[in-house]
């Protein structure tokens, strides 16, 4: 199929024929993280603490931050990333309400990525001894379950995700791609601290693929200095010039992968002669921003399914069981000699 199809209906319809009970959408645990990220933000701002804030959502990244700037762990957002925050939401809230035993869900995490294996079995990523994801599979891996399973995905009707859990907004689609969290995370951050729906829900100015995108974004009465990097060559030179006290900005996203989820290393591996035909990146990016841009909610707190669990289960986002299920912390670890 050509680079940038959309196969989320027929990914659904293949996890169902492989066995799976369940198929919920990882980008409505995207718009959770929204929530508890924005909110965090917000709070940093006001009281100038921590600041500039660092997006948490890369395990790669995460990683990368433990071993080389352990003085700046402090800077990097405490909430956990989108799979892992819905894993501790369907091990409670969905367990709870649908009368499971929360010990007999297993839970599957699909990833573009490789460095998710590794997060999903970091023991500060569990509640009361369960880990939030018990598996992760990549995409790569999952094409090949589906070939192995000999079945034919082109051929597949699409299929909804599950109910309750399954609503996802446009901000929530564009994770996966360089500048997405940023974008996501400036669509509710800016009405939370306006109290004004936002005429314009687009900022260019964090999309891209430039490896350092720098931006200053106006909101009410306040300007913020936003940086996003991709690829950790990128992000060691924003970490060089946190380090010196020489940073200028407030809140900053990084993401391991040179253009971001879109192509981490659990992505199908295309061919040199593919690669130099077309740009993969740019496809797959444009892929997600024609998702954002046909969803009817394009903002994270305008998802009905998130309201919901705030109001039946969480309270409040930043609120104490928010902080028990959906935030962690980080260790200062030792580097590998090589
Ligand atoms: S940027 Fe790469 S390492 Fe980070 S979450 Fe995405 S795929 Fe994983």
């Amino acid at each position: 199929m050509p680079i940038g199809t959309n196969v989320t209906g027929k990914m659904v319809t293949a996890l169902k024929k492989l066995g799976f009970n369940k198929v919920f959408d990882t980008n409505t645990g995207a718009d959770l993280t929204i929530m508890e990220e924005g909110n965090e933000f917000i709070e940093r701002l006001s009281e100038n603490k921590n600041l500039p804030m660092i997006t948490s959502c890369s395990p790669g990244w995460v990683k990368y931050i433990e071993m080389n700037y352990t003085e700046n762990l402090k800077h990097l957002s405490s909430c956990k990333s989108p799979h892992e925050m819905y894993g501790a939401i369907l091990k409670t809230y969905y367990a709870e309400k649908n009368n499971i035993n929360p010990n007999s869900i297993c839970v599957v995490s699909v990833m573009p990525c490789v460095a998710k294996k590794y997060e999903a079995n970091r023991e500060e990523l569990s509640n009361q001894g369960m880990k939030d994801v018990d598996i992760v599979i990549t995409t790569r891996e999952l094409a090949r379950m589906i070939k192995q399973g000999n079945i034919e995905f082109v051929e597949l009707e699409d299929s909804s995700f599950d109910e309750p859990m399954g609503e996802a907004t446009g901000a929530g689609a564009i994770f996966g791609t360089t500048g997405g969290v940023m974008e996501a995370a400036l669509r509710t951050v800016s009405e939370k601290l306006t109290g004004n729906s936002l005429e314009k829900i687009e900022f260019e100015t964090v999309r891209g693929e430039e490896g350092i995108k720098r931006a200053t974004v106006t909101i009410g009465e306040k300007e913020i200095k936003a940086v996003v990097a991709h690829g950790l060559a990128n992000a060691q030179k924003i970490m060089e010039e946190i380090k010196s006290g020489k940073a200028d900005y407030q809140f900053v996203e990084i993401m391991a992968c040179p253009g971001g989820c879109v192509m981490g290393g659990g992505q199908p591996i295309k061919s040199s002669k593919t690669r130099m035909t077309v740009d993969v990146r740019k496809k797959r990016a444009d892929a997600l921003y024609t998702i954002d841009e046909k969803s009817v909610i394009r903002k994270s707190h305008e998802n009905g399914v998130i309201k919901k669990l705030y109001d039946e289960f969480l309270e409040k986002p930043g609120s104490h069981k928010a902080h028990e299920l959906l935030h962690t912390h980080y260790i200062a670890k030792e580097k590998y000699n090589i």
